[in-house]
């Protein structure tokens, strides 16, 4: 038996005025999307707790089947595991933004897609301005993302779960100065953050790239290191996850899961759809269960491009979903599921809370009278996993 995950990240979304009131799902031609939902049944799930920020931190966890009101701890631990780093009982992680803030206001939370030698070359000017600290590490990663770790030297450390941050995804276009860190720590933070606007200015590579420049660093994200039961525990299969994203691997490498590195893969619009579709195909030879996430989808959601998110739709699903799917029926007994982790408005530019659309197909999932995979038709349906945490047992047993 082989199972398989497709995770249009974000790709969850309102009806759309420029669309005719249809929501992006609706309005991508997605004929393989549709065919998962032909052979099988139609639904919805909700990944993200009320309580909890929305995010993929969040909601692939409780993807994965995991609640993330019981084994979240923050986005940033995942991230390191992610990078291999290990976290004492004690260290906290954070994420590092490079960001641009323009008029007080957070125009880009990518600082224009930074290229990575370039945001090395600025996380190198922070940890230089922290040298003699026996606390802050700053380690360097794909373009905007970067961390930065407490070391605890002697058990104790200054922030705790009242330590608040804003993600900065969610204020594009706001006053920052509303959602600068709170709590436990927070003046450290705040403080680290606003040294980096000198730091920034000062380096010319950075400068030279104009109002797409970095111009300060953003802190949020903070967590100690979780604690995952292994997958291959729970659920007794071996899997692999495909993608592009870092908090992904993270949560895989924390679950014990094989992480298969893509060339291609970009985690942007522009990511190399097929070269995903393929690697999902060939894990498949020596793995039970295969995870392919794609990032594009709500990437075009934070820049409220519609187009562009139905035609990453549409990308997802005649690269991957469908060549997947076919694979698998001549490979035998399997099952498929399609499921976002979380929605990303158009609208909005940023998560929301809600359903997300979940279509699953294969052995023993008897087909329902739904024709096509897309919200309205998953609100429709009496499938519905109020703790989305439920539909990973749901679909392995
Ligand atoms: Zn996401």
């Amino acid at each position: 038996m082989k199972y398989a995950l497709v995770i249009p990240d974000g790709a969850a979304d309102e009806p759309q005025p420029s669309l005719g009131g249809l929501t992006p799902f609706q309005a991508a031609r997605t004929p393989n999307m549709d065919a998962v939902a032909v052979a099988g049944v139609v639904g919805r799930a909700n990944h993200v707790p009320e309580s909890m920020p929305s995010g993929s931190d969040v909601g692939t966890m409780s993807l994965f089947g995991y609640d993330p009101l019981k084994f979240h701890t923050g986005r940033a631990p995942l991230e390191a595991a992610a990078q291999g780093i290990e976290l004492g009982p004690d260290d906290w992680a954070i994420r590092c933004n490079l960001v641009t803030v323009a008029d007080g206001k957070m125009k880009s939370f990518t600082a224009g897609q930074i290229p990575s030698d370039v945001g090395a070359g600025l996380v190198q000017l922070l940890q230089k301005d922290q040298c003699g600290s026996e606390n802050w590490k700053f380690y360097a990663g794909v373009s905007y993302r970067n961390l930065l770790l407490y070391r605890s030297r002697d058990g104790s450390a200054p922030f705790s779960k009242e330590t608040f941050s804003t993600p900065p995804h969610d204020i594009t276009d706001q006053d920052i100065a509303p959602h600068l860190p709170t709590g436990p720590g927070s003046d450290e933070l705040r403080d680290l953050m606003s040294r980096s606007v000198s730091l920034f200015a000062s380096h010319e590579a950075n400068a030279a790239r104009g109002d797409q420049a970095a111009t300060q660093t953003w802190l949020w994200g903070e967590g100690r290191r979780p604690a995952l039961t292994p997958f291959a525990e729970r659920f007794g299969v071996r899997s692999v996850v495909i993608t592009a994203v870092d908090l992904l691997r993270g949560i895989g490498r924390l679950l014990g899961w094989d992480i298969i590195e893509v060339e291609g893969a970009t985690g942007y619009l522009d990511t190399d759809y097929a070269a995903k579709g393929r690697a999902g195909i060939a894990t498949l030879a020596d793995h039970d269960f295969v995870v392919v996430h794609v990032e594009a989808t709500d990437e075009a959601s934070h820049e409220g491009q519609v187009e562009e998110k139905i035609k990453a739709l549409e990308r997802i699903d005649e690269h991957i979903v469908g060549p997947l799917h076919e694979h698998l029926r001549s490979q035998g007994d399997y099952r498929l599921v399609l499921s976002p982790d979380h929605p990303t408005f158009l609208r909005t530019k940023t998560h929301s809370h809600g359903y997300v659309p979940i279509a699953a197909c294969g052995r023993g999932i008897d087909a329902d009278s739904a024709t096509t995979y897309d919200d309205v038709t998953a609100a429709a349906s009496s499938l519905v996993f109020e703790k989305g945490c439920d539909l990973m047992p749901w679909f392995l047993t």
